[in-house]
């Protein structure tokens, strides 16, 4: 089966047994919790659209293992045009489904380890990649999601990993044995971590040879023995839980995170992709880093809702026509597009690895990362301007539905007098949703922090710029004659 549909992907996942906990509960069936379900439904999505003939360009790749058609979230770049497809296949989620759909983290893991792993065989004679790419072989023929996780607890930010007065802040090796290793530790912020099959573990950050237990990656079932799930909370996340769908804003889809535990995890060698090569446990982070940073093609896609949304707002409260409202569409859209733009070029710019796999151009990558920790933040703030502090003090449905107090919400809270109020409350509950909701998550704070904070950017770009040439540009000019 190399493309399932949603309805066949949420049947997979009931065979799952994971170990999650949430509101102090462990739950016995997390696929219809109703505060798990839409963002399971958020992945579903990118199983039902690579079946709708529209989109199987951008869905759907040709896997250079075995030349079938497979998800292009199980898919390894083979050129700049494949990372085109990437960058416009996250638009268009992120349009479909105004949300975090999760499944890229997997994605940009395997694509990471595809050319890291490459590296570290041709540097140390071991036999990681030929190993890898069994691994994805199952992975594409299994259609799967997999949780690519990365970000380490990291407990005092002051120490590196084997100083660490707890052991366990970095996830790490504890025992070797003949059939493979023991792990313990956690994986924090792990985004779709319950709606996945897998779980691609790799290192947080460079590491020296005494953090060599540090430097490990592996993959695992989500469900293997030993790991645990705390689900994270979000904004307003019980509103799921009251009767109704308004007052959620986006009531089909969502995302989620949570805290992954590994409680003394066994991981057998074959599915073991570095193992205390600690020289190249920096190089991995880059690498997944920079396609993670691409992947922000998401808020594009978010940013187009909630312009939409905006749009939709303006015309309902009838000041669409006012010049600074068009003005502030405009500079929304200005912005929006400025991101498409970063996610565009760092794809264009990609380059071929020596393992074959295209990487994007890090560079730009990261520059598009950046304009993303900004840009989600003002075209939020100028939507809340549009829509006005309605959003903000809006009755429950509840109150709309009931004899008491509807007629007055009905005459008090109609602008427009052509458009339903009920319209007029869904559209600045989205809009809340964005902003301030559920998906404010995905849309503003892992803008910010997700994929790496600001100065992590900022880092790579102080380190990726080419100043000399820069400056040599400048001198010449003026007649500065090199020494
Ligand atoms: Fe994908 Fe965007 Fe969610 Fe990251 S934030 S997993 S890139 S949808
Ligand atoms: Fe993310």
């Amino acid at each position: 089966m190399t493309l399932m549909t949603g309805a066949q992907y949420e049947a997979s996942l009931r065979e799952l047994n994971l170990v999650v906990y949430m509101f102090g509960k462990r739950l016995a069936n997390v696929v219809d919790d109703p505060i798990i379900r839409p963002s399971l439904q958020a992945v579903a999505h990118t199983y039902d659209l690579a079946h709708r003939p529209e989109a199987e360009d951008l869905m759907t790749a040709t896997s250079h293992l075995t030349g079938r058609k497979v998800n292009r979230f199980t898919h390894i770049h083979q050129s700049r045009d494949d990372l085109v497809k990437k960058s416009k296949m996250g638009r268009l989620l992120g349009r479909e489904t105004g949300c975090c759909f999760q499944r890229c983290v997997g994605l940009d893991a395997l694509n990471a380890l595809s050319i890291v792993t490459y590296d570290i065989d041709q540097a140390h004679g071991t036999e990681y990649h030929p190993r890898f790419l069994k691994y994805l072989a199952y992975v594409q023929e299994n259609d799967l999601t997999c949780d690519g996780a990365m970000t380490d607890p990291k407990g005092d930010r002051s120490l590196p990993p084997h100083q660490q007065p707890d052991p366990d802040q970095y996830l790490h090796v504890v025992e070797k044995r003949k059939d493979g290793i023991v792990v313990r530790g956690a994986k924090a912020h792990q985004t779709g971590a319950l709606n996945s099959h897998e779980i691609i573990v790799m290192p947080t950050s460079a590491m020296r040879e005494p953090d060599r237990d540090y430097a490990v990656s592996f993959a695992l079932p989500s469900d293997a023995p030993g790991i645990v799930y705390i689900m994270g909370r979000q904004s307003c996340d019980t509103r799921k839980l009251e009767e109704g769908l308004m007052d959620r804003g986006n009531f089909l889809f969502g995302g989620h995170e949570a805290l992954v535990v590994f409680d003394n995890v066994f991981v057998p060698w074959e599915r073991v992709f570095m193992f205390q090569e600690y020289d190249f446990a920096g190089a991995l982070v880059e690498k997944f880093a920079a396609y993670h940073r691409q992947s922000y093609a998401c808020k594009v896609g978010v940013g187009d809702v909630l312009i939409g949304a905006a749009q939709t707002v303006a015309e309902y409260n009838r000041t669409e026509k006012a010049s600074h409202i068009k003005d502030k569409i405009i500079e929304m859209n200005h912005l929006n597009e400025t991101l498409y733009c970063g996610c565009i070029a760092c794809a264009s710019e990609g380059q071929k690895e020596p393992s074959g796999t295209y990487a994007v151009n890090t560079l730009l990558a990261n520059v598009h990362k950046q304009n993303v920790t900004r840009f989600p933040y003002e075209i939020a703030r100028l939507a809340q301007d549009i829509a006005g502090g309605l959003m903000v003090t809006l009755p429950s449905e509840q109150d709309f539905k009931s004899p008491a107090t509807g007629p007055w919400l009905e005459k008090y809270l109609r602008a427009d007098q052509q458009i339903p109020t009920a319209h007029r409350m869904r559209i600045l509950r989205l809009i809340e949703n964005l902003t301030l909701g559920t998906a404010a998550v995905g849309y503003l704070t892992e803008s910010m922090h997700g994929a790496g904070s600001p100065q992590a950017q900022r880092i790579m770009i102080s380190r990726l710029i080419n100043m000399k040439e820069k400056q040599k540009a400048a001198q010449k000019l003026c007649g500065i004659e090199e020494e």
